[in-house]
């Protein structure tokens, strides 16, 4: 395959590809994905193809007989906690990753187990990462199979045994609180990967990994180190003129974590990556003049072979809001204003979507896909037209979209026969609030999450939001820059979307349904319940002449642990579907029933307020505000049984929960702090409980 690397380095792919053979997981190289892409028969990488569109060519299941789809098989992952993988399929083989980082590999025809890979992550390594222990995927190359695990070391699998090949640990420190979600990428007999960590303090890179022997070939740093050392190139360098050395932006890493998306063009041999939000979020405090504070919330090209820097173009210049440019790139050939051009399409979580040149970085257009308060739009050059108060505000104000973003990682979708866009876009109302004291890694009362590590310089304030939740299927027409069409869920937090030249566009939800649409007007056309809420992306491949749609199961990811919206949680599943399967769902699906409202732990009123603001710093991002529903895939402590809270400091101050991932507090919290968040949940309860019977007699005396 050394002959067709360079063939594809000087752009004769398509001569590369008749030399392809991609007869097993052993014959999935560069060339390879290339060639798969005429057929899409597999799917060998994790957005499908390089250019990551997640559009299948395969029509056999198409609009005018989807309704005829049926269940082969599915297949239990053994996780409850949130699922986020695209399976992989090679020649019959699926590769799927659970939660955990946990890699299955299942006979695709018949659904059973061919083996699994446990790399063990230390459960207590779950507290280091903001948005639960999820992994989305592996990448397949040469035999092997490579998954990134959530304590940051990558591991390559034989694809034929299941046997570990070799181990490296990804990580500059390991006492820092990096993690890994994303799934690695494969080109020319090199895996790549980043990290996560943002929120946390962490300094963002990526690295490429020789296959073979998983030697480090390159490193590329997103934001620069102390500049009163050398800086490791002259990207660096160019960057750290847009800090403020005032806000010494190195000691807590200063972000820009590179935890999911990536894209490749094979003729213009570059690789993009997007990059995440600073550290912490507020710019106040981490680059106090302003800036830009490169390379933050930007797109990246890089030379895949060497890891030099090359270009970039930044969506959310000086990021205060978390706004990261993680989300999924799509890469396409459209014609805007009578000419061809070469594209990179994103919608970040600023609600805007992108395209841009992808040559050479040049803006081409940006417009809002959802309501935004923080920008007007962008002005010729690129630059967005900030709204005056939308940032480093001493009142609370609520920030649209808010830092979940009007789209997360769930990846879209790009049909280039119908020209659109798939987006699975959302909005989750929240208020903040500077944090005028912030410190790294100083628990603030009332500062998020902020005893467990999280440095956002913000507080969420503690008022309503005016905007209401939504989840909503937006197919978006990225040359016009508008919506061609839309489905509205009744939740934020859907899955991914994947689109099939059988004018099918498919979708999991958040309320537990696998739907499909007709590409071309929305109109749906088929669903299915799967038991839980899907977050992940589907994806579709060929066996024996037979086309099967995949999406894999588990409710779960930053909203999905502390809120849903179905009544049953399934444990993590791989349904797999064709036309006229027969098979039974499975009926293990567990029903959670909403459980009774805390009732009677007794508590001092004057404790509730500060043990709010204590909740909010070391409780609230995994167990939800108390009360209000009936928790995500971990439990509403407002609907906690009363021994279990009267007993609270056995789960808070000992190992009890560590298999689960929960962390002990001896030492980060006194006594008395839990005894008043114990006041908090149990007022919290208590207020939840007049409030219904307020409603109950109000309804009582309308009738
Ligand atoms: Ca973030």
């Amino acid at each position: 395959m050394q002959l067709c690397t360079r063939l594809t380095a000087v752009g004769l792919v398509g001569l590369c590809a008749l030399s392809a053979q991609a007869d097993t997981a052993g014959g999935i190289d560069t060339a390879a994905i290339i060639a798969n892409d005429r057929t899409t028969e597999n799917w060998p990488s994790y957005g499908l193809n390089y250019a990551e569109t997640r559009f299948s060519r395969l029509d056999q299941i198409n609009a005018d007989n989807v309704g005829k789809l049926g269940l082969a098989w599915s297949y239990d992952l053994k996780s409850r906690r949130g699922v986020e993988a695209t399976p992989l399929v090679v020649d019959g083989v699926m590769y799927v990753t659970a939660s955990w980082s946990v890699v299955h590999a299942i006979d695709a025809a018949t659904g059973e187990a061919l083996w699994t890979y446990d790399p063990q992550v230390p459960r207590e390594w779950a507290v280091k990462g903001c948005c639960d222990v999820v992994n989305r995927g592996v990448a397949i190359h040469d035999g092997k199979v490579f998954v990134g695990a959530f304590d940051g070391y990558l591991h390559a699998i034989d694809a034929a045994t299941g046997e570990r090949l070799w181990k490296v640990d990804t990580l500059i420190d390991r006492d820092k609180p990096y993690t890994i979600t994303g799934a690695p990428r494969v080109i020319n007999g090199r895996v790549i990967i980043g990290n996560g960590g943002a929120e946390y303090g962490v300094r963002g890179y990526l690295t490429a990994y020789d296959v073979k022997t998983g030697e480090q070939a390159w490193r590329w740093f997103s934001v620069p180190g102390n500049p009163d050392e050398p800086f490791e190139d002259e990207s660096m360098k160019r960057a750290a003129e847009t800090w403020d050395p005032a806000g010494k932006w190195w000691e807590e890493g200063g972000g820009g974590t590179m935890w999911d998306s990536m894209a490749y063009d094979p003729d213009l041999d570059l690789l993009y990556v997007g990059t995440g939000n600073g550290t912490p979020w507020n710019r106040l405090q981490r680059s106090p003049a302003g800036g830009d504070n490169l390379y933050l919330a930007s797109v990246v090209a890089l030379d895949p072979d060497t890891g030099e820097y090359q270009w970039h173009y930044q969506h959310t210049p000086g990021d205060s809001w978390d706004y990261t440019s993680t989300q999924h790139i799509i890469l396409a050939d459209l014609e805007i204003d009578g000419e061809k051009r070469k594209v990179l399409m994103q919608a970040p979580k600023n609600g805007f979507f992108f395209v841009i040149d992808r040559t050479n970085g040049e803006f081409i257009s940006a417009e809002p896909f959802v309501q935004v308060n923080w920008a007007e739009g962008y002005d010729e050059d690129g630059r967005p037209i900030e709204v005056a108060g939308a940032r480093s505000r001493t009142d609370p104000w609520e920030t649209i979209p808010s830092p979940y973003g009007a789209h997360n990682w769930h990846p879209m979708s790009f049909n280039p026969e119908t020209g659109l866009v798939y987006i699975p876009a959302q909005g989750v109302p929240l208020v903040v609030q500077n944090n005028p004291g912030y410190e790294y890694n100083k628990p603030t009362p009332g500062s998020p999450n902020a005893g467990l590590g999280w440095n956002t310089g913000y507080f969420f304030a503690n008022v309503a939001p005016e905007a209401t939740p939504f989840g909503t299927l937006l197919a978006w027409d990225p040359v016009k820059q508008e919506e061609a069409w839309r489905a509205e869920y009744v939740s934020p937090w859907n899955g991914g979307t994947l689109s099939t030249a059988g004018d099918l566009v498919f979708q999991g939800t958040a309320d537990g349904r696998f739907i499909a649409y007709n590409a071309r007007t929305g109109d749906p056309l088929w669903q299915t319940p799967v038991g839980s809420g899907v977050v992940a992306a589907p994806s579709t491949w060929e066996h024996d002449g037979e086309q099967y749609v995949s999406v894999a199961v588990g409710w779960g990811g930053v909203y999905g642990i502390t809120q849903r919206a179905t009544d049953t949680v399934g444990p993590g599943r791989v349904f797999t579907f064709r036309l006229e399967g027969d098979a039974d769902m499975p009926e293990s699906m567990v029903l959670r029933q909403p459980g009774e409202l805390l009732q009677g732990v007794s508590y001092n009123p004057d404790d509730v307020a500060p043990g709010g603001a204590l909740y909010m710093t070391n409780c609230l991002l995994c167990h939800g505000v108390p009360a209000v529903n009936n928790g995500g895939n971990l439990p509403n402590l407002g609907y906690s049984h009363p021994a279990m809270i009267r007993n609270i400091e056995d789960i808070v101050f000992t190992d009890a929960r560590k298999v689960l991932g929960m962390p002990n507090f001896k030492g980060e919290l006194t006594e008395r702090e839990l005894e008043q968040i114990v006041a908090f949940i149990q007022g919290s309860a208590d207020a939840a409980r007049a409030a219904m019977a307020e409603q109950d007699k109000a309804a009582a005396s309308d009738n």
